[in-house]
C-alpha cells in the first residue's frame, strides 16, 4: 500500500508517489568506458579529477508528492522538457573528442525551471503546512504558475562529475556572514541546479552558472539557444564545499550525497 501523507508541493493528503532524482529521462553514464572517455575529453581543464571511474548510480527516491502532481506537474512532457538539455548536453560528451569552450543548448528555460524547482520541493522535507516564504513562494511557482520569485536567482552550470548531491533549505553565506542567503541544491552529471534567495547583502554568482531565472523571466516557455560554457567549470563540490570566505549552515536539514555503490550519507558541510 501506498505511503500516506502531506503532499510535498499541493499539500493534499492522501497517497503519495515516487519521485526520482535524476528523473528517468535524463540520460546517465554507461560505465566506465564512457567516464574514462568524457574524462580524456575534458583532460587540462582546472579541476583535477572531472569524472570518476564508475557509474552513476540510480540516485535518490522519495515518496512524498501525490499521484496528481506527479503526473501533471512533473513527469511526461514536464521531465522530457527537463531532460532536453541534459541530453543534449550528454550526447555532446559521449560524441567529441575535446569538448568547445561554449556548447549551444536548446530549451524551454521555464519548462526546465518549473520542473528543477518541483523536483526540488519534493526532495525537500519541509511540509506544505510549515509556511516557510522560500517554499511558498517556490510552491506557487509551480503549482500556479506564478513568476519566478523577484529575489531569487536559479542557477545551471555543466557538472561533468558523478557525484549527486540533493541539499534543501540551507544557508549559504559568504564573507564572514555579511551576504547570505537560503539555498536550495540539486546536481547530478551533467548539470547543477542552485536556487538562491538571498537574505542580507548580495551573494557573488560565479561567471560559470547560467542564470536560469532571468532566461525564463525573458523567453517563457519558448525554445531558446543558450551558449552554455563547458570550460574552465565549477569545482564538483560547489557549493556544498565551501572555500575562502564561504560558508554553510544546515540546521536539522541535512542533506543526501549519493556516491557510486556508496549509498547514501548524511552531508556534513
Ligand atoms: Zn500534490
Amino acid at each position: 500500500m501506498a505511503k500516506q501523507g502531506e503532499c510535498a508541493i499541493c499539500g493534499a493528503i492522501g497517497p503519495l508517489t515516487r519521485d526520482h532524482v535524476p528523473p528517468s529521462s535524463v540520460a546517465t553514464l554507461r560505465g566506465h568506458q564512457e567516464s574514462k572517455r568524457i574524462l580524456h575529453a575534458l583532460r587540462g581543464l582546472d579541476d583535477g579529477k572531472p569524472v570518476r571511474k564508475t557509474i552513476l548510480q540510480s540516485g535518490n527516491i522519495t515518496e512524498t508528492i501525490c499521484q496528481s502532481c506527479n503526473n501533471n506537474l512533473l513527469g511526461g512532457r514536464v521531465d522530457a522538457e527537463f531532460a532536453r538539455p541534459t541530453n543534449q548536453l550528454v550526447a555532446a560528451v559521449r560524441s567529441r573528442v575535446h569538448l568547445p569552450s561554449f556548447f549551444p543548448l536548446v530549451f524551454r528555460p521555464e519548462s526546465v525551471l518549473r520542473a528543477a524547482v518541483g523536483h526540488i520541493l519534493a526532495m525537500n522535507n519541509q511540509p506544505p503546512s510549515v509556511p516557510a516564504p522560500d517554499s511558498v513562494a517556490m510552491r506557487e511557482f509551480v503549482l500556479r504558475r506564478a513568476p519566478f520569485p523577484e529575489h531569487g536567482l536559479a542557477l545551471m552550470w555543466f557538472h561533468p562529475f558523478n557525484r549527486t548531491v540533493l541539499w534543501m533549505n540551507f544557508i549559504h553565506s559568504q564573507g564572514f556572514m555579511e551576504n547570505l542567503g537560503g539555498a536550495f541544491l540539486m546536481k547530478f552529471f551533467p548539470l547543477g541546479f542552485l536556487l538562491l534567495f538571498p537574505k542580507k547583502g548580495t551573494l557573488e554568482i560565479p561567471p560559470q552558472v547560467t542564470r536560469l531565472d532571468l532566461l525564463a523571466a525573458a523567453h517563457g516557455d519558448t525554445d531558446i539557444t543558450e551558449r552554455f560554457r563547458l570550460r574552465t567549470i565549477l569545482r564538483s563540490d560547489w557549493p556544498e564545499g565551501p572555500s575562502g570566505l564561504e560558508a554553510n549552515f544546515g540546521g536539522n536539514t541535512p542533506g543526501v550525497v549519493v556516491t557510486p555503490r556508496a549509498g547514501h550519507y548524511v552531508l556534513k558541510a
